[in-house]
């Protein structure tokens, strides 16, 4: 017998169909909506795209009162308002950058009851002056969005995100969802933790459209110039970089090879920015080189690329802005080149950050999956969501599943990493980076070798059989795989691991992946 829908969940559907013009729910929605419709608070953890928004508005339309929206970031809000009030809905905002006109009027159409969605900064909405004036109107529902903001473990916390736990003291009736797309375990507990609240909704984070590709870093900018132009010719797409600098630089250097590209980051004036934002979401086959600073809150759903050309900090950063391409559902690719030396950078700034020691733990823990996900050789997709907890079988649609990369044997020419990290440590009580124990093993003779008389090492030009960027992979996959680590005393240098011994003894084997790049030159030798 079919179960009769409650008279809440068919004015749920008519909202969805009347006001927003879809006819059905999609995933997660109908249960999270029929949940606040009820009058119980919750976490959605839905990846982008997927329809958040939903989820907190049709409900705040259904119950009695009007929706409070807690948003960091005010370019979004104001699209978010301008679509909605396209749809009929008396949606409004307050934040900083309006006249006190404005602020007056939304002010007075809350106590009357005439807003259905308001839209506040959390700064804001904590002032007394904000929270006296909520109280003055019933409320409907409080939703948090982009929730991740509120843990400290996360990439993007900001502290004003902690007060918002006052909410359920001040409104014990008032149901609230926060709602986020990053969903590792530790963030979602701590979000659970902070806003108190005892259900969650997880969707499935993947995203099954977007193809993962990730490169060995050879020549970069040549590298991207052929990505772009052999797979996404006068399509949208963002590149993101670590550093303002080489935004503009990446920028116009695409320019130069005919690829229609602009820079945005944090650095620049913000005419400038807000007009190169409007100009990606309004013309066709723009590429925009942004630092991360871009893209939280952009709604342009036919963005057909996104790629990294520095290894991003997290999993969670990473899987954040690659998920900004094909929200429409279409294909797309998220691209990734990397190399050793950027690894070893982003080691170095983790060790000289502010951060307190906990900190620096996290980020490195974080860094370490990063980097295991770009040496796997499994399929990628796999990986990335193991990390969110979420179990999957090869996708078929990724780098590494559609061209596995070959593997070999490495247990030798780890060892002789390894030994010469141990035989500089315990012969001299030193450590060095991975470009010194390059040189090492090559048989470099170079001034600072001559100088500590290193020559003498018995691993000296012992490896001279792979060529400088085999090392260098081979280096990064003992990384990744956990039998070196970066030990800083100041500079980034090598240290042996826990997991080291039994690769020096023999009593592990070191499969390692063939770079598809190193297959051509010297590196034929590589295999056995
Ligand atoms: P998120 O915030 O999770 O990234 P949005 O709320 O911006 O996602 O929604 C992404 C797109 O999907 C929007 O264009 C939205 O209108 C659309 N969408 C959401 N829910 C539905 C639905 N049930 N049916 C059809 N389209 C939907
Ligand atoms: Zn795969």
């Amino acid at each position: 017998m079919a179960t009769i829908p409650s008279f809440s969940s068919q004015r749920a559907l008519e909202v969805l169909k009347n006001i927003f013009g879809y006819h059905h729910f999609r995933g997660n929605q109908e249960d999270v909506i029929q949940h606040l419709i009820n009058g119980d608070d919750c976490l959605a953890l839905m990846p982008t795209g997927a329809g958040k928004s939903l989820c907190y508005q049709v409900p705040a339309l259904v119950r009695p009162g009007s929706g409070v929206v807690i948003s960091p970031l005010i370019a979004l809000m104001n699209d978010q308002v301008q679509a909605l009030l396209g749809l009929g809905i008396r949606a409004a905002c307050l934040n900083a950058t309006m006249s006190l006109d404005a602020l007056k009027a939304v002010e007075n159409a809350w106590v009357q009851g005439h807003i259905d969605l308001l839209y506040i900064t959390p700064e804001r909405l904590l002032t007394a002056r904000c929270l006296s004036l909520l109280k003055r109107s019933p409320i409907s529902l409080f939703a948090i969005d982009e929730a991740h903001c509120v843990s400290q473990w996360g990439h993007d916390f900001r502290p004003e995100y902690l007060g918002l736990s006052e909410l359920q003291r001040l409104w014990p009736h008032v149901p609230r969802i926060a709602l986020t797309a990053t969903a590792t375990s530790t963030t979602r507990q701590e979000i659970e933790e902070r806003l108190q609240l005892k259900k969650t909704f997880v969707s499935s984070f993947d995203r099954p459209n977007i193809r993962y590709e990730i490169v060995e870093k050879n020549q970069v900018r040549k590298q991207l110039v052929q990505f772009i132009s052999e797979k996404h010719t006068n399509e949208s797409g963002i590149v993101y970089c670590l550093s303002r600098k080489r935004c503009e630089e990446i920028a116009a250097f695409l320019n130069k090879q005919g690829i229609p590209a602009l820079p945005y980051h944090a650095g620049m004036d913000a005419q400038v920015r807000a007009d190169h934002q409007y100009r990606f979401l309004h013309e066709d086959g723009l590429v925009m080189v942004a630092t991360i600073a871009f893209g939280m809150g952009v709604n342009k759903l036919d963005v057909r690329f996104v790629a990294h050309i520095d290894i991003p900090k997290s999993i969670e950063g990473y899987y954040q802005e690659t998920g900004r391409a094909g929200r429409d559902g279409l294909p797309a690719t998220a691209w990734m080149a990397y190399g050793l030396q950027d690894v070893l950078q982003q080691y170095k700034m983790i060790e000289t950050s502010q951060g307190d020691e906990s900190f620096k733990q996290k980020a490195r823990y974080q860094l370490n999956a990063m980097l295991a996900l770009c040496e796997t050789a499994s399929c990628r997709r796999v990986q990335l969501l193991s990390y969110f907890g979420e179990v999957s079988t090869p996708c078929g649609n990724c780098d590494v599943c559609l061209t596995p990369p070959e593997l070999w044997d490495g247990t030798q020419a780890g060892q002789k990493v390894l030994s010469t990290v141990y035989r500089l440590y315990y012969q001299y009580h030193q450590r060095f980076g991975a470009q010194y124990i390059i040189d090492i093993l090559l048989g470099n003779q170079t001034d600072r070798i001559k100088e500590f008389s290193h020559t003498a090492l018995s691993t000296f030009g012992i490896g001279k059989e792979y060529s400088k960027e085999q090392w260098n992979s081979i280096i990064r996959q003992l990384l990744a795989q956990g039998y070196l680590m970066v030990d800083f005393e100041g500079y980034s240098t090598l240290a042996l691991t826990e997991r080291s011994r039994a690769l020096l003894k023999g009593e592990a084997v070191l499969m390692l992946r063939q770079e598809s790049i190193l297959l051509t030159g010297k590196s034929k030798n590589i295999m056995p």
